[in-house]
């Protein structure tokens, strides 16, 4: 039978294999989330109460944004995803249909779903309904435009678990980055499965520590940057023996 893959490795490979590598072969590494991320994440299920929060209130919140600016985006996002007065949900990218994802997105069918598809597992922190579609909420900060890559694979996976476990198709997912005020719609394209599938390959074939990526940016912020010899690699290339 063949091994269910975790959510997060796929999301860890996306980002770098090696460092799903470092992840899956240390069993010291602590995959559970700190208290700060269940506590942004938190804020993706209080949706009607912080558009109705006053500055004060709001400033005490975990936002990585001002209050005002944060009161500004939800209420954008209402509006535009068909949540506002009289709204019909059909201005902007995310409203081109009557559905009020609004309300599907506030009040969601269930909640922090343990999700098993033919491939993979995981939480989905919302389920949608009619039609099922998977909500993924992140702690971080959302790009400029759309979702960073390594969620959108972590969305194909849970839309895929979703449509495996309900016997339907799902051809979007949502991220939700409650700690900015922003939801951005995940269409499944071709090109985001084929970078699931790619990712769901690299983690069953991972037997050995692959190559490092050539993306200091994202090694700066990696836990495994010393022991991957990322920081040593640098300060040896300023001395110009890299
Ligand atoms: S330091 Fe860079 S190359 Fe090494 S595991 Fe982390 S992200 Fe990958």
């Amino acid at each position: 039978m063949t091994r269910h893959v975790a959510f997060s490795d796929l999301r860890t490979v996306a980002y770098c294999p090696r460092k799903c590598y470092y992840q899956r072969t240390r069993d010291d590494h602590d995959r559970a989330s700190p208290p700060e991320v269940a506590a942004i994440r938190g804020l993706a299920t209080r949706y009607d109460e912080l558009l109705d929060a006053c500055p004060d209130e709001l400033a005490t919140e975990p936002i990585a944004v001002p209050p005002a600016t944060y009161r500004e985006r939800l209420a954008t996002a209402r509006d535009r995803l068909g949540g506002g007065d009289g709204a019909d949900g059909v201005d902007g990218e995310d409203g081109e249909d009557d559905t009020n994802h609004w309300d599907r997105l506030r009040d969601p069918a269930d909640r922090d779903v343990l999700a098993t598809g033919r491939d993979c597992r995981g939480i989905v922190h919302k389920v949608l309904a009619e039609p099922v579609e998977p909500a993924i909420v992140s702690a971080g900060k959302p790009p400029e435009r759309g979702v960073w890559q390594p969620q959108s694979v972590h969305a194909v996976a849970a839309a895929k678990a979703l449509a495996w476990e309900h016997e339907t198709p799902v051809e979007r997912a949502w991220l939700e980055y409650p700690a900015s005020g922003v939801i951005r719609r995940v269409e499944l394209t071709t090109r985001r499965k084929a970078e699931y599938r790619a990712a769901l390959r690299t983690v069953r074939e991972l037997d050995g520590p692959p190559p490092r990526i050539d993306n200091r940016s994202k090694c700066a912020a990696c836990e495994f940057a010393d022991e991957c010899g990322v920081r040593t690699r640098t300060l040896r290339s300023l001395l110009g023996f890299g």
